[in-house]
């Protein structure tokens, strides 16, 4: 009798086992965004698609929209069908059904990541400035929020006025994290060369407290750039959602760097979960040497 109930209930132990590995192995499902960018986001798009997917962990859809001065109105992606939305967008607005439907996933719990030229997007739409923190171009300016730069061991918000939104001649720089506690962040190292990239400066934008900048870098007047340690990796939340905001990634060459590679797929998880589950990859850059895949 004991050993027929021993049996049983290794039968379920085996069973439970079996369901919370499969559970585990889901896919996180995740949405990228596209149709109108001023980079090239057809080119892009796979790359992205790509890094999420090697990494094993996400099952990748897009939602491509009209072309730019195109009708609009159709363009409802399902993002409640999703854990993460990755935007790689950057053109006209979208319909307002559109936007409260986004407001309302990102603010019930769904995760957000802004990729490179999707912090040029929508400067009129407070929300969405809300969960980039920081954001460029599209007329911004100090009616759009403050400048925040990394000076003597700490972040100083800045509302001296000026434009929104510019970068230097693209160069390979170092990445210098703020803060290392951060899943996203946690066991890369300090400072990290990231392959030749534009390195975006004067971001501005309401920076609310609920963002935490994980990265700057410096921004060297040589390059025609502003002299100042700029935001580059953001984490932010919104209502019961988390935002990822990364500032890199212009176009395919730049985005072949591990380093991009890793934060984006480490940002994805933590926007989507809340937790990175990955390990740091062997061939991460160092702090002199850029490394590519
Ligand atoms: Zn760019």
């Amino acid at each position: 009798m004991l050993h027929v109930r021993l049996s049983a209930m290794k039968r379920t132990v085996s069973l439970l086992i079996l369901l919370a590995s499969a559970l585990a192995a889901a896919p996180i499902k995740a949405l990228i965004v596209d149709g109108q960018n001023n980079h090239d986001w057809k080119a892009t798009t796979p790359i992205l698609k790509q890094i999420l997917e090697s990494s094993g962990l996400f099952q990748v859809d897009v939602a491509t929209s009209p072309a730019a001065g195109a009708d609009m109105s159709g363009f409802q992606p399902k993002f409640g069908d999703y854990r993460v939305v990755v935007s790689n967008y950057n053109g006209d607005a979208w319909p307002k059904q559109t936007q409260s439907a986004f407001e309302d996933f990102v603010n019930g719990g769904g995760g957000f990541v802004s990729f490179h030229a999707a912090d040029n997007a929508f400067p009129e739409w407070r929300a969405y400035n809300e969960m980039i923190g920081l954001g460029g171009w599209g007329g911004r300016n100090e009616k759009s929020g403050v400048y925040v730069r990394f000076k003597a061991g700490q972040f100083v918000r800045d509302n001296v006025p000026g434009v929104g939104g510019h970068h230097g001649k693209q160069h390979a720089f170092q990445v210098v994290l703020r803060d290392m506690n951060h899943p996203i962040t946690k066991g890369l190292p300090q400072i990290w060369m990231h392959a030749q990239d534009e390195l975006y400066d004067r971001l501005r934008g309401p920076a609310p407290d609920a963002m935490t900048i994980l990265a700057t870098a410096f921004s060297d007047p040589d390059m025609d750039g502003s002299g100042e340690q700029e935001p580059m990796l953001m984490a932010l939340t919104y209502g019961r959602g988390r935002v990822f905001h990364t500032t890199l990634g212009h176009g395919p060459e730049a985005m072949r760097c591990v380093g991009f590679i890793a934060t984006m797929q480490r940002g994805v998880e933590w926007a989507a979960t809340g937790k990175v589950s990955q390990k740091i990859p062997k061939d991460f850059p160092t702090a002199n040497a850029t490394s590519i895949r």
